[in-house]
């Protein structure tokens, strides 16, 4: 007993469960048979069979964020408890509760509770009931007249207040949260249904004393709101997922967030982790949507299985998804979750004939570290989350740093909409002949020379001028700035050719190709001056419509390189049709084939596929001269990166090819030897 007494839970219930003894032996006090109360027999009979079956056929219906079990005796229940003696009423309901309860095998404090709430409830009601009318506690008439309705409501309400009280006080301490909002919130819940209910009581009984064959149309209210309770369940259940995966939306999200903010604890964190998966547009256009769907089905059933039990996966729309988790100690905490999501996702997925490999970028926020609402939790979530992407494929817990959140990060689209035209800049960066060193061309690099922020780099503006549209105009402006920059240096005798890049929203454009032409004329360039650098991503958006697109560009002599090469899902079939001149292999292979023979390999797989395809091959970020080596040796045609020359203004790059050539000379020896040879 002494162990049993120790948590504030099991007082609680041994209370309930004790009240509820001592209103057993109250019922007992001046008990009467249920044939002297003057009842029919019949009417009894029916109303014990209406209470057992309410009680062994409940609905699951939706509440708040989730379900319960619902049973729908209340009706007979109350019935009964009107109709008196009061044991009779109790020994019906116990009776039901522990068949259910034993046959539930719910465990024995659980089954002591339901015992004593209901002794407790019905006791009360009997109470509430006898005062206003003047019967004995433990008698009862038998007989319903006019006069007994408005005690009858009344005792209605006590049988559902108290009883929801004891229920919402026991479970808000067994989930320990505070027991006043949980008894206010539960009275609001369920008052319109359960009072409904409950008042259905008198007129079954009135109509069972009018006549038996009522029985059936007694039943008929019940059932009608059974039906809507289900009917609303479903629609809710509708609304609060999503119909994809079956994962909670949004909506339900916002929901649990805003309790878990309720109920939160001191010392304690809710953080929430934002996920959105790399290159999930790609397979959905590559491989089809019923592909997509599939793997998103996928994704949500694994990350369900990586969290913790009272973590909330929810899928907020596209390739998107939320991880709510209450009680995390310190972001750290949810750090690791986050690195147990990516883990949970690195198995390659098993789709139709295929087996991808997927990776995320995970934002994370917590409550209150990091915001001090919900909304401001999610939008720092998604901040961290911009960050990551940005950043690509890592996490990242958000940092006020990084922070210009939505609305500044709108103002500073404004900015850039009306600053487009006096503040974007290129700087140059050279692409050289890994023979002989000497220079072919430059690719242009956007920056944004920001009025109060400084030089901006294009990972700090771009994903957000592509998001609000500003895009096409601001890569109109750099082709624009570019090509007259070149035309002014070819006039001065500088022959080079400059590089573009370009994003996905101009390949999908067929009036692209006229109005390169038409730039193109307005400085009397030849095609021949201008490459346009694409990634393969930006190619699968719409892949036919960009080949057709990219074909045009070609008419025109203008070259095509395929940017970021290694990077993207593209199969081969499309560096073949798509008409280009170069590829570019990733930096991120360039940099690391001096350590790891792997990407050497690769490095020399792409170039010679490049070569054999009849491309240019180029090697980007090279940055000291092994590399540099290496990729010459590789194959690689042309060189590109920092140890060459940063991305430079326009006037220091134009300087810088003037000079002779020297970085050749920090090359090793056997290949400057090789570059002498050509
Ligand atoms: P990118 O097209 O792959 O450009 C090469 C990036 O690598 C540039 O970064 C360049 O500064 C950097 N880089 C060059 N050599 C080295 C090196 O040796 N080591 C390292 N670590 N990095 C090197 P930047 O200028 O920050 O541009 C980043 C990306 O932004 C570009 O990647 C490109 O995708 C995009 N971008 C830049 N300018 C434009 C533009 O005018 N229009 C569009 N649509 N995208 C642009
Ligand atoms: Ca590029
Ligand atoms: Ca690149």
């Amino acid at each position: 007993m002494t162990r049993l007494l120790r948590s504030p839970l099991e007082r609680y219930v041994l209370a309930v469960m004790f009240t509820g003894l001592a209103s057993v032996f109250l019922s007992l006090h001046g008990a009467a048979s249920p044939a002297s109360t003057g009842a029919g027999l019949a009417v009894v009979a029916l109303l014990v069979g209406g209470l057992a079956i309410g009680e062994f056929f409940p609905t699951r219906i939706w509440r708040g964020d989730g379900f319960r079990i619902y049973t729908f005796s209340g009706t007979f229940t109350l019935a009964l408890v009107m109709l008196g003696p009061l044991w009779l009423a109790l020994l019906v309901q116990i009776s039901a509760l522990l068949v259910e309860d034993l046959h539930k095998r719910r465990p024995p404090l659980k089954v002591a509770f339901n015992l004593g709430q209901y002794a407790v409830s019905i006791t009360a009601a009997r109470i509430a009931f006898a005062l206003l009318t003047g019967q004995a506690i433990g008698g009862g008439s038998g007989h319903l007249v006019a006069g007994d309705i408005l005690p009858s409501l009344v005792a209605a309400a006590v049988y559902f207040g108290v009883n929801v009280t004891l229920v919402s006080i026991v479970l808000a301490l067994a989930e320990d949260q505070p027991v006043f909002p949980a008894v206010i919130g539960h009275l609001r819940e369920e008052v319109v249904m359960t009072t409904t209910l409950l008042c259905v009581a008198p007129v079954v009984l009135l109509c069972l004393q009018f006549s038996l064959l009522m029985a059936p149309l007694c039943v008929l209210p019940i059932l009608a709101v059974r039906q809507s309770a289900r009917t609303s369940a479903t629609n809710a259940v509708m609304a609060m997922h999503d119909g994809l995966t079956g994962l909670p939306n949004r909506t339900l999200l916002l929901h649990r967030a805003g309790r878990a903010r309720d109920t939160h604890r001191d010392g304690e964190q809710i953080a929430l982790l934002l996920l959105d998966l790399d290159h999930f547009k790609e397979v959905n256009d590559t491989l089809g949507h019923h592909v997509g769907d599939e793997l998103l089905r996928l994704v949500a059933r694994r990350l369900e299985l990586a969290v913790r039990q009272g973590d909330t996966v929810s899928r907020l729309g596209g390739d998107e998804f939320a991880v709510l988790c209450p009680g995390v100690s310190d972001p750290a905490v949810a750090e690791e979750l986050a690195t147990r999501l990516v883990e949970a996702l690195a198995e390659p997925f098993p789709l139709d004939q295929i087996s991808l490999h997927m990776e995320a970028s995970i934002g994370i926020a917590c409550y209150p570290r990091h915001a001090d609402s919900v909304e401001q939790l999610v939008q720092r979530a998604d901040v961290a989350l911009y960050r990551a992407k940005t950043d690509r494929g890592t996490m990242q817990v958000y940092d006020p740093k990084h922070d210009f959140n939505s609305v500044e990060r709108l103002a500073l689209m404004e900015q850039l909409r009306s600053g487009l035209h006096s503040q974007i800049v290129l700087h140059y960066q050279p692409k050289c002949r890994s023979t002989d060193g000497s220079v072919v061309g430059v690719e242009a690099l956007v920056r944004w020379e920001h009025p109060e922020r400084g030089l901006l780099s294009p990972a700090q503006f771009l994903p957000a001028a592509e998001n609000a549209g500003l895009i096409v105009p601001m890569t109109m402006l750099i082709l624009d700035e570019a090509l007259r920059q070149v035309a002014y240096w070819r006039d001065d005798g500088l022959d080079l050719n400059v590089a573009v890049n370009v994003s996905a929203r101009h390949l999908t454009d067929a009036d692209f190709p006229p109005q390169l032409a038409a730039l193109l004329a307005s400085y009397a360039l030849p095609g021949g001056a201008l490459t346009l650098e694409v990634t393969e991503s930006s190619m699968m958006s719409d892949p036919k419509r960009a080949a057709q697109v990219l074909r045009r560009i070609r008419e025109l002599d203008i070259a095509v390189a395929i940017d970021d090469f290694g990077t993207g899902y593209s199969s081969l079939a499309y560096l073949r049709d798509l008409s280009a001149t170069e590829v570019k292999i990733d930096q991120s292979f360039v940099q690391s084939a001096q350590h790891d023979p792997r990407n050497l390999a690769i490095v020399r797989a792409a170039a010679d596929l490049g070569h054999s395809l009849g491309l240019q091959v180029v090697a980007e970020g090279v940055e000291n001269s092994e590399t540099a080596a290496l990729m010459a040796d590789s194959g690689c045609d042309l060189l590109q990166g920092f140890l060459i020359l940063p991305p430079v203004p326009a006037v220091e790059v134009a300087e810088w090819c003037r000079r002779p050539q020297v970085w050749t000379r920090s090359l090793p020896a056997q290949i400057t030897r090789r570059m002498a040879e050509q």
